[in-house]
């Protein structure tokens, strides 16, 4: 290891993450926290704290220079981003390794590239992967020619904005008269909310799974892919159950897929975890984003391949090469997680406050990551997620059992959770013959489509 102390540029159940990950490597940890956040777990747990500002993200979790200013005053020699926050922005990335500290990520110039979904998509087409059929690069102001090329592509399709990001700055279009209208305002939100007017056009898929493949690259030239997820259970764009390996996806399928993304990887210099997500229809799979870090779901393939993926990640920042090739990886059984959020079940209208009774479950097979404690104050100011359930067991079936019998065990008293929804979910007839397309949620919920 070519360094000894890992700042954690998160908060949560992630930074405790990857606290337990540097431990293990016998790496000493800062723990970085906000003032309403003193009494997370893993700032209990570090070896040295630093306060880094008000609850605000904007002044903590998001200040590059406080964070980099925590960093030298503690003798950090790398930083650790998490997921959410900083860990997809280029400006920190570069400003962390000009500051003399390794990024425990890709290089500010691939997350650039992956970042621009215009220049991602045309690095994936280059190494292969199958994308979403579309404008090739951004969409230029002649309208003839932009509704030359949706007919080309075949209505409905979508505007999506080079620099989007959350769900927003999107829009379907369904027939050629919206057409005009649709690009010009995609175009003025692309430029308010992104700042980068540049949009692109793609076929819209009707009913999709979203499906993604973890990948793992090094920098001797190494990439594995680690089988995929199907994280199709979303509401609002945010996922909320998800599993591995994706229902119905042959061995095939897996490798033939997985080998491009793992490619891709070595193409593009990539470092570090990263996940290439895919929408899935009719058994193709159409390239849409990929997610430059580690992924809140990335338990589920952890489960199935035994494959600590956050100790590889950090481990080849630090310039080891990966400790696995692509014949050590085999899928074993199956796993699902449940994201449980601090939520009323039935608005889901966040649910801070005290936690006043906690039982978690246990025994084989069940995990829990989580930076919750009996006593433990959920603060208003952030993510409502605090806690997944992990479960595995040889198959489907099973693994579905286990995490209804775990949910059944729990009790978090004081605050309202979505355990409620899990277990109407994991009961679900359609979930349990194998799930289905991204839509399939928020319909059973009742709610209407979210507007693109
Ligand atoms: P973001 O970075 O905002 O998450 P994505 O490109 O990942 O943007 O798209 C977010 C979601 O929008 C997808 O998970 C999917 O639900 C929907 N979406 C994006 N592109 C398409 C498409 N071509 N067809 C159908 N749905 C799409």
């Amino acid at each position: 290891m070519n360094f000894e102390k890992v700042l954690i540029a998160n908060r949560g159940e992630i930074a405790l993450r990857i606290l337990r990950a540097c431990k293990q490597l016998g790496l000493k940890t800062v723990a970085v926290h906000s003032t309403a956040d003193r009494d997370l777990l893993h700032v209990k747990l570090a070896d040295e704290t630093i306060c880094i500002g008000p609850a605000s993200p904007k002044e903590s979790y998001l200040n590059i220079p406080r964070i980099i200013a925590a960093a030298e005053a503690t003798g950090a020699s790398a930083i650790h981003p998490g997921y959410g926050f900083l860990s997809e922005n280029a400006d920190f990335a570069e400003m962390v390794e000009k500051s003399g500290f390794i990024f425990i990520g890709p290089t500010a110039d691939t997350i650039r590239l992956m970042g621009d979904k215009v220049s991602a998509k045309r690095a994936m087409l280059r190494a292969g992967v199958p994308c979403v059929p579309g404008s090739d690069g951004a969409l230029g102001d002649d309208i003839n020619e932009n509704k030359k090329l949706a007919a080309k592509i075949g209505y409905p399709i979508i505007i999506k904005a080079a620099g989007g990001g959350g769900g927003r700055g999107m829009r379907v279009v369904r027939t050629e008269k919206e057409l005009e209208e649709a690009i010009a305002l995609t175009r003025r939100e692309a430029d308010m909310f992104f700042n980068n007017p540049a949009v692109y056009m793609e076929k819209f898929l009707e009913n999709p799974r979203h499906i993604e493949f973890q990948v793992l690259s090094d920098t001797h030239g190494h990439a594995v892919y680690l089988g995929e997820r199907d994280c199709s259970m979303q509401r609002r764009n945010q996922k909320v159950l998800e599993e591995a390996p994706a229902p119905f996806i042959t061995q095939k399928q897996r490798d033939e897929i997985g080998s491009r993304c793992a490619q891709a990887c070595i193409d593009i210099g990539y470092r570090g975890a990263g996940t290439f997500e895919f929408l899935y229809e009719n058994g193709q799979f159409y390239f849409i984003e990929m997610n430059t870090r580690v992924q809140v779901e990335h338990p589920v393939t952890e489960l199935i391949t035994g494959v600590d993926i956050v100790r590889e990640m950090i481990a080849v920042c630090a310039g080891a090469p990966l400790s696995i090739s692509q014949k050590d990886v085999h899928i074993k059984g199956h796993a699902f997680e449940c994201r449980i959020n601090a939520e009323d079940p039935q608005t889901f209208m966040p649910s801070p406050g005290q936690i006043s009774y906690l039982h978690v479950p246990g025994g084989p097979g069940v995990r829990w990551d989580s930076h919750i404690y009996q006593g433990y104050r959920v603060p208003p100011h952030y993510d409502s997620l605090i806690g997944k359930l992990i479960c595995h067991d040889d198959d489907r079936e099973l693994a579905m059992a286990r995490t209804l019998q775990a949910l059944d065990e729990m009790v978090i008293d004081g605050i309202k959770t979505n355990i409620p929804l899990h277990k109407d979910l994991l009961t679900d007839p359609t979930e349990i013959k194998g799930g289905a397309s991204i839509h399939y949620l928020e319909h059973k919920l009742g709610l209407d489509e979210p507007q693109k």
